[in-house]
């Protein structure tokens, strides 16, 4: 399937069907914490429109996105006393997509640490400790 699935977790967290730790959300974008992070301080950041990935994204979706995308990467740099910051995306299964609506990965890192592995899911309380830290340094 190539058309947006309106049941895709992120379409719930936008719809309020679903949880999420929220870290900032201005009229067109939001991000919250992932919850199987790779790195401390892992986020996503999403359009709030529908688009499934890089290949029917429009201008407009990519702009917003990717403003926020600067925003929240500044923010856990500062956050974490990161030396850097990984920016992953993914376009279709075989692009390593897993969830079909367009988000970016951004991911602190620090010299030396290597990426942890996928799908461990996290501890929400020291998720939300994160989020507050990250929040602290969102304008
Ligand atoms: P990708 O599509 O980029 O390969 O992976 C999707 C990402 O979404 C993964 O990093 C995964 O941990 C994250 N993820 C999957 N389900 C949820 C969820 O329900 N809430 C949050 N916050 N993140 C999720």
């Amino acid at each position: 399937m190539t058309t947006y699935d309106q049941d895709n977790i992120f379409a719930k967290i936008l719809r309020g069907e679903s949880p999420c730790i929220q870290l900032f959300e201005d009229e067109e974008t939001l991000s919250f914490m992932d919850i199987m992070p790779r790195a401390t301080g892992h986020c996503l950041i999403i359009p709030k429109t529908p688009c499934r990935n890089l290949f029917d994204a429009t201008t407009e979706q990519l702009q917003a996105v990717i403003q926020t995308v600067q925003r929240i990467s500044q923010a856990t740099r500062v956050a974490f006393n990161a030396d850097g910051v990984t920016v992953q995306q993914f376009n279709e299964a075989a692009g390593g997509q897993e969830v079909f609506h367009l988000h970016f990965h951004v991911m602190p890192r620090h010299e030396g640490v290597a990426l942890g592995p996928p799908g461990v899911m996290a501890d929400m309380s020291l998720l939300e400790t994160q989020a507050e830290k990250i929040r602290a340094h969102l304008p």
